[in-house]
């Protein structure tokens, strides 16, 4: 198994506030790697590591064996680890292919300047990519929307679509499903299942047990800042520390 992303001894701490102590993971390409944990348990602090919004105290974080830590967020962006947002992040004025235009602009040019109209009439490949992607999440019929007459599912498959146009090594996704619906829960995970594909490794921070089970290969808990159980989700069910963790929860 190739490990795409190596964490050792990662620990953080706000303050007094042991958010992250001595976290060790090791996610395996191509794979989708669930991290799950009460609220608080220093899921999405990891995250932010990863995608250098935070630096830790102490440990690494190696990408394909290169060490991310001190990059800058949209360098870590271009060597192919992208984030999707626990709400989703996008230009509510624009149209859709104008927000998966510029997503895809941003992957190229890095720092860049914001003049996606220019682009749209430069640059047919990169309008075109945009457009199959789309497609891809089901949203073909409305490139010519205005994001924000979306509804909240559509918004998430659209916010993923601008992450997929910047074909992600490592895609990170903190709680994809927060605050939707089943319905639109359930259609996130056709969706994701659907993208399950061109070795593409992902992590996915997930709080609904049905999405977890259903897509995981591999799952870590933490709970304090701690990992405290790891393995496929048969393993991490039957987990006697997982079922006290979690107290008679989803489990
Ligand atoms: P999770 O995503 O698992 O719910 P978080 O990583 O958001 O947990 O938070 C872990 C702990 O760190 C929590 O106690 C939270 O209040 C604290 N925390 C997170 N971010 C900050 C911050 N920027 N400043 C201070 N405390 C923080
Ligand atoms: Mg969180």
């Amino acid at each position: 198994m190739t490990s795409v992303l190596k964490v050792s001894n990662i620990t953080k701490n706000f303050g007094g506030l042991a958010a992250l102590n001595n976290v060790n993971l090791n996610i395996e390409e191509g794979k989708i790697h669930a991290i799950i944990g009460p609220n608080g348990a220093g899921k999405s602090t990891l995250l932010n590591v990863f995608v250098g919004k935070l630096i830790p105290d102490s440990g690494t974080v190696k990408f394909q064996g290169n060490s991310l830590l001190g990059l800058k967020p949209h360098s870590i962006n271009q060597l192919g680890v992208v984030r999707v947002f626990q709400t989703p992040e996008i230009y509510q004025d624009l149209s859709l292919i104008e927000n998966v235009i510029i997503s895809a602009l941003a992957r190229r040019d890095g720092h860049f300047k914001f003049n996606p109209i220019r682009y749209l009439f430069d640059d047919s490949a990169l309008t075109d990519k945009s457009k199959h992607i789309l497609k891809d999440v089901g949203l073909e019929k409305a490139h010519d929307f205005i994001a924000d007459s979306l509804s909240r599912g559509d918004k998430r498959r659209l916010e993923l679509a601008m992450c997929l146009v910047q074909d992600p090594k490592l895609l990170l996704l903190d709680e994809p499903t927060a605050g939707m619906s089943r319905t639109d829960t359930n259609n996130v995970i056709e969706l994701l299942k659907h993208i399950k594909s061109k070795g593409m490794t992902k992590i996915i921070i997930e709080h609904d047990m049905n999405v977890v089970f259903s897509l995981a290969d591999k799952i870590s808990v933490m709970q304090q800042g701690t990992v405290i159980a790891e393995g496929d989700p048969e393993t991490v069910r039957n987990s006697e520390r997982v079922k006290e963790a979690y107290l008679g929860g989803a489990y």
